[in-house]
């Protein structure tokens, strides 16, 4: 059999600021984004369900991480004490691997133009 990627997209709105950026520097006011947030699984395909994994799965597996996120104030939670876009993919990763070994890729957009994609680490 052939591995598919697969992946779910899910939106938080969230606040944060960014405390370690020059003086003046825009990021370090309070402000929020909508966050949008790409799990990419990747797995073989089953012949009989011909999909890798159901989404439903994916969606319950990041349920909890979502309800830490989403509407809150990212600073406040323990690793994200300067949660940047990069930071905030690999919090993500390391807090939804375990549960979803499928896992490949999370992919955080800031805004509709900037953003980052975290593979887990080098091996
Ligand atoms: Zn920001």
């Amino acid at each position: 059999m052939s591995a598919v990627d697969i992946f779910k997209v899910f939106t938080i709105e969230s606040a944060h600021r960014l405390p370690n950026v020059p003086e003046g520097h825009k990021c370090a006011r309070l402000h929020g984004h909508s966050f949008r947030i790409e799990l990419h699984l990747r797995g073989e395909l089953g012949e009989h369900t011909g999909w890798v994994m159901d989404f439903a799965d994916v969606k319950r597996a990041f349920q909890p991480i979502y309800d830490r996120l989403d509407h809150h104030y990212l600073n406040d939670i323990e690793g994200l004490e300067n949660p940047t876009s990069e930071r905030l993919s690999v919090w993500i990763w390391e807090q939804l691997k375990p549960t979803l070994p499928l896992l490949n890729e999370v992919v955080v957009h800031e805004t509709c133009t900037a953003g980052s994609r975290y593979r887990g680490p080098a091996a």
